[in-house]
């Protein structure tokens, strides 16, 4: 039985198309480890994502994604979500129509077996326990997925949905734009309240700021489809004061 989040070899098309995002990526997450990806825009890490969450927007060509056992790429998007898996968009969507409480508890109710109900009572304790750690009024229960958020408020629902699904593996992309500092706190501390030896979370961000809050164990670098560095969380700071082009520059050096 393995124990992490392994990706090897990734190369990921354009559906339909011969453009090539992800080239040849590889990536470990052990269970109870924060990993974080910086990049500079464009080079893919949205991308790769989405291609682990299963969008059909892309085609995978080569290489593998684990999760524990399971080779997540076998699955459909539904099924790895009830498999462990969870990401929060950079861009979350709209769902106009369905309330948040509606939401989220039909996605509780798809991980139970055939016959069984959700406990109403028990499920709002919950998700109020958990709104009230986020600082979310409790008018977002009733209130359309998504539907006329701020960004700030769309990346809170994210964290929120996250909390209450509770999966092993989490992806966050740029969950930290559009927070402003007190916001960016609450969710940070939302994703360290979920911290533990049974999880393992790929923190996707543009800024070292929220590395502060949620310290990674290991930072990744990447750059046109690729990890091209990892280090510790001092690496972060490093990029934070030289950029991304030395990283290149160096890679360049060594090729
Ligand atoms: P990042 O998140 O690192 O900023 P993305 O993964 O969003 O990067 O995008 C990587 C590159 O792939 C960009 O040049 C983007 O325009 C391109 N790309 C991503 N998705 C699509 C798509 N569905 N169709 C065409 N180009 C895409
Ligand atoms: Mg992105």
């Amino acid at each position: 039985m393995s124990n992490s989040l392994r990706i090897e070899n990734l190369n990921a098309n354009v559906e339909g198309t011969d453009q090539q995002i992800l080239k040849g990526l590889n990536l470990e997450i052990p269970k109870g480890e924060v990993h974080a990806i910086m990049g500079p825009n464009g080079s893919g890490k949205s991308t790769l994502s989405k291609v682990m969450a299963g969008n059909e927007e892309y085609e995978v060509t080569d290489g593998s994604i684990l999760m524990d056992d399971t080779n997540l790429l076998d699955l459909d998007i539904d099924e790895r979500s009830r498999a462990g898996f969870f990401l929060a968009f950079q861009y979350p969507h709209e769902i106009p129509g369905v309330s948040n409480a509606n939401f989220i508890r039909a996605a509780l109710q798809a991980r139970l077996p055939k016959g069984e109900e959700i406990d109403a009572v028990a499920y709002y304790k919950s998700l109020y326990e958990k709104m009230d750690l986020l600082g979310m009024d409790r008018k977002f229960t009733a209130r359309s997925v998504n539907d006329g958020f701020s960004g700030g408020e769309k990346k809170r629902n994210e964290v929120l949905q996250m909390l209450m699904l509770d999966p092993t593996y989490a992806v966050l992309d740029e969950t930290d734009s559009g927070l402003d500092i007190d916001a960016l706190r609450i969710v940070a501390e939302g994703v360290n309240n979920m911290r533990g030896p049974d999880k393992g979370f790929l923190v996707i961000t543009h800024y070292q700021r929220l590395l502060d809050y949620i310290v990674p164990d290991v930072v990744h670098v990447m750059a046109d489809g690729q990890i091209i560095k990892s280090g510790d969380k001092s690496l972060a700071l490093e990029l934070e004061e030289k950029g991304y082009d030395w990283v290149t520059a160096e890679l360049a050096a060594t090729a």
